[in-house]
């Protein structure tokens, strides 16, 4: 039972991953690993999406640069 719902968790979670990474994927070849560093993220002050890795995170929330950052 608790296994179904990790199970049920994982893939929730993969799938989540997927459709966030996949909507705006600009030219670049997908890893088959690092999912997380090139997933898009929208900056929660402009809407501009940038990856993970070249955003600032703040209380949870995306931010593209300092200047979005509060
Ligand atoms: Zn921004």
């Amino acid at each position: 039972m608790i296994l179904k719902l990790l199970l049920f968790a994982i893939v929730g979670v993969l799938i989540y991953k997927f459709f966030g990474g996949k909507l705006p994927n600009i030219g670049k070849s997908p890893h088959e690993k690092k999912l997380d560093e090139d997933t898009l993220v929208e900056c929660e002050s402009c809407h501009v999406y940038v990856t993970v890795k070249e955003s600032i995170i703040v209380g949870g929330k995306y931010y593209c640069s300092k200047e979005c950052a509060p």
